[in-house]
C-alpha cells in the first residue's frame, strides 16, 4: 500500500469527525494540526449535554441551526480549554468555513486552511482570510485508507468486468462500466503526493 501523504492523512481526519456530527442539515470535520500533529478536532454539534439535532430535529432561526457551535469553533475551543496554542497551526477543514469561524480562525493565530468541499464561500471571508495573510488551500480527499475490504472489492469488480467483457455487452456500455469502476476503486491513482 502506497504511504498516505499528511494533506489526505489529516483530512480523512476532518472527514471522520464530520461522521460523528449531531446535525441532519449539515456534517463537518475541523483538524487543528501543528508540526504535523493533531492538536485537536471537533463536528459540528450541540453543546455537551445538551440535546441533538438528530434527536429533536434543528432549532432553526434565520434558515441556521441555532443548537449547534461549528467543528472549526470546537476545534479551536478545545485548545483553549486545554490550553494549547493555535498560533501558527493549520486547520483541515472538510467545508468551506463560514464568516464566524473564518474570523474566530484568524485571531486563533491558523495560519493555513485546508477545505475539501465548497461550501457557500463568502467572498467576505476569503477577502478576511487574504488580508490576515492565512493561505486557503482546497484539498479533496481521494484516499479512503480506513475501507478494510477496498483490495477485496477491487479484486471483485475486476473479476466482474472481465466476465462480462466476454459477453456480447456492447463497447459504449463496457466502457461506461470500466469509468464507474476505476471512479470508484482506483482514486488512488489520481490523488496528489
Ligand atoms: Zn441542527
Ligand atoms: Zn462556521
Amino acid at each position: 500500500m502506497e504511504r498516505i501523504s499528511w494533506n489526505q492523512y489529516f483530512m480523512a481526519q476532518s472527514h471522520l469527525l464530520a461522521l460523528r456530527s449531531t446535525c441532519t442539515r449539515l456534517s463537518v470535520g475541523a483538524t487543528i494540526v501543528r508540526d504535523k500533529r493533531m492538536i485537536a478536532g471537533g463536528y459540528n454539534g450541540s453543546i455537551a449535554g445538551g440535546v441533538h439535532c438528530s434527536d429533536e430535529g434543528c432549532y432553526v432561526i434565520d434558515n441556521h441551526c441555532v443548537r449547534t457551535i461549528h467543528a472549526e469553533m470546537n476545534a479551536i475551543i478545545q485548545c483553549a480549554k486545554f490550553g494549547v496554542p493555535t498560533e501558527g497551526a493549520e486547520i483541515y477543514v472538510t467545508h468551506f468555513p463560514c464568516l464566524q469561524c473564518c474570523k474566530a480562525i484568524i485571531q486563533s493565530g491558523i495560519k493555513t486552511v485546508y477545505y475539501a468541499v465548497n461550501y457557500k464561500n463568502h467572498p467576505y471571508a476569503i477577502e478576511l482570510f487574504k488580508q490576515a495573510g492565512v493561505a486557503v488551500e482546497y484539498v479533496e480527499l481521494v484516499d479512503m485508507p480506513l475501507d478494510v475490504n477496498s483490495q477485496e472489492k477491487r479484486e471483485f469488480v475486476s473479476e466482474i468486468l472481465e466476465k462480462v467483457s466476454t459477453t456480447d455487452i456492447n463497447e459504449v456500455e463496457l466502457k461506461s462500466l470500466y469509468d464507474i469502476a476505476n471512479r470508484l476503486f482506483l482514486q488512488e491513482n489520481k490523488s496528489s503526493r
